[in-house]
């Protein structure tokens, strides 16, 4: 029977969904802080703001942040690979991961940390089966099935990454519970920073903004975000863009952090200067917390609108590529293309100073063809990214949405079949999550949009439960416990 984990059901692409068992994971929350090492033992259904809370008790940080921190798990986190605004600095949640504890399809169960593996472990069948048939082919030819320049990557299995560790924790992370469920992790955390200062330029040119994002990167910012001129001018009709900015191409928010006031103001001048030399026209700077916040506040300003469309439906299908940060110009102008084609709005705004952009089409699914312009840009895009040498997931995973188009975007010769061998050397029967990451045959992206009209409705009390989620925004909230209280 198909065995699919699931943590808080936040993820983007269909990855929690599936036929057969569903293993919810999130009512394992415990979180045990190890001072003399600095680094924290996690059950799976640990939420991220509650580790980050428990961290800053001992002045420390997990420094990874989805924007969905307060309700995703950290089981979901090491299954996608999350990230979030200041992985620019900090990387994703693979380079925070030292241990994992797993259970393997055959019911066998290892910790697996970071480092020569323990005797102890070879024993269990999937990890002798990878020792005695594919690590050494792996350290041989991994290294090749990535995207090269791309900064963020959570597609594919990570053979790069393996083959630069030797760590089987690198193949857990980011396999989206096809490997292994996860029902421990370890993690490393950060001192707490000292002071942060933050910027706001404004744009009237995306390759001035593409350079300024390699910039400030190079000068060391701890955040660099984008909004797109399709961000702002939602924000403009919420009456939440200041009036100077209409008609800018663009605004990207950086922060910077140093471990004092004094030092936060001296990067702060190397950074304007940066951004005033790439043509941005206006630099606004905020040291205060509140300032800060009001500054970081627009960030936040198109989601409420956009949620509040009784028509049109923010759809994330083509929301996760990344690409080589100098070819990041060229995808937001073919994205916008390609959405002009299909008739349709999308907002476009994310991580600039890792050239990794979301796009949310807004979809009305009253037209008669929304489904057959989805797909096209779909398509569009998917040829896009692979044409600029790019990755269709940054940080949300495959899913089911994009395994069937892994073919076209990993294109490196032999990856796919690194790929294959992964998945039967830890689950040969194909029984863990089944359809994502390597596609079933036949498996389409589009197969259920949850907002078709032509989908069977739900029983009424799961209509009423996710209902319920939606309109308190529980998202942290156990759903089970909802449909029958426990
Ligand atoms: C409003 C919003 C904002 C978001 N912002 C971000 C963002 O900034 N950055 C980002 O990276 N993502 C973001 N996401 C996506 C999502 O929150 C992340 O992918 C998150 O890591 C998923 O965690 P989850 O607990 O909800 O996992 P789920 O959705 O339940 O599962 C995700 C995948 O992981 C697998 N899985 C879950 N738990 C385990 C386990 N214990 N063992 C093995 N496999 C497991 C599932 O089978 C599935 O394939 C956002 C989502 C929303 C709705």
């Amino acid at each position: 029977m198909p065995i699919t984990a699931r943590g808080s059901g936040s993820s983007m692409s269909g990855g929690a969904l599936g036929s057969g068992l569903i293993i919810d994971l999130s009512l394992m929350k415990e979180i045990t802080l190890d001072h003399s090492t600095g680094r924290v033992w996690c059950g799976p259904g640990a939420l991220r703001g509650d580790i980050d809370r428990a961290a800053q008790a001992a002045a420390l940080r997990f420094p990874v942040d989805p924007a969905s921190g307060e309700f995703c798990t950290i089981g979901g986190m090491v299954a996608t690979n999350a990230s979030g605004a200041h992985t620019l600095k900090y990387g994703s949640t693979r380079e925070w991961v030292t241990a994992l504890d797993c259970v393997f399809a055959d019911g066998s169960r290892a910790t697996i940390r970071r480092g020569p593996q323990r005797s102890s472990d070879t024993d269990i069948p999937p990890l002798e089966r990878f020792e005695h048939s594919l690590r050494a082919r792996l350290l041989e030819d991994g290294a090749a099935a990535r995207h090269a320049g791309v900064r963020k990557e959570s597609s594919g299995y990570a053979v790069a990454e393996f083959a630069q560790t030797g760590d089987v924790v690198d193949l857990i992370i980011s396999s989206e519970g096809t490997l292994a469920l996860v029902v421990g992790v370890e993690l490393e955390l950060a001192p707490v920073v000292g002071a942060t200062s933050s910027l706001r330029a404004t744009f009237a040119d995306l390759d001035q903004v593409a350079s300024a994002a390699t910039a400030v990167r190079e000068l060391g910012a701890s955040v660099c975000e984008l909004l797109d001129a399709s961000f702002l001018k939602i924000a403009d009709a919420g009456g939440a863009l200041p009036k100077f900015m209409r008609g800018a191409m663009a605004v990207l928010l950086i922060e910077v952090e140093a471990d004092d006031e004094a030092g936060a103001a001296l990067q702060m001048k190397g950074m304007k200067a940066a951004l005033t030399e790439c043509g941005a026209l206006s630099v606004e700077q905020a040291s205060l917390p509140a300032e800060e916040r009001e500054l970081w506040d627009l960030r936040h300003a198109a989601s409420p609108i956009i949620a509040k469309d009784p028509v049109l439906k923010s759809v994330q299908l083509i929301e996760d590529a990344a690409v080589p940060p100098e070819q990041m110009s060229a995808y937001i102008r073919g994205v916008r293309a390609a959405l002009a084609r299909q008739r349709l709005d999308g907002v476009i705004f994310g991580h600039a100073g890792d050239a990794h952009v979301h796009v949310n089409p807004l979809i009305d699914v009253r037209d008669p063809d929304w489904r057959a312009r989805l797909e096209s840009l779909l398509n569009e895009v998917t040829n896009l990214v692979a044409t600029l040498g790019g990755t269709l997931s940054g940080e949300h995973g495959d899913g089911r949405l994009r395994a069937p188009l892994l073919p076209r975007a990993w294109k490196q010769p032999g990856a796919l079949d690194l790929f294959r061998a992964v998945k039967d050397v830890f689950d040969p029967a194909n029984i863990l999550n089944p359809g994502v990451k390597l596609a079933l045959t036949g498996q389409q992206p589009l197969e259920a949009v949850k907002y078709d009209p032509k989908l069977e409705p739900l029983p009424v009390p799961a209509l009423v439960a996710l209902e319920t989620v939606a309109r308190d925004k529980a998202y942290a909230t156990h759903r089970l416990s909802l449909l029958r209280p426990l």
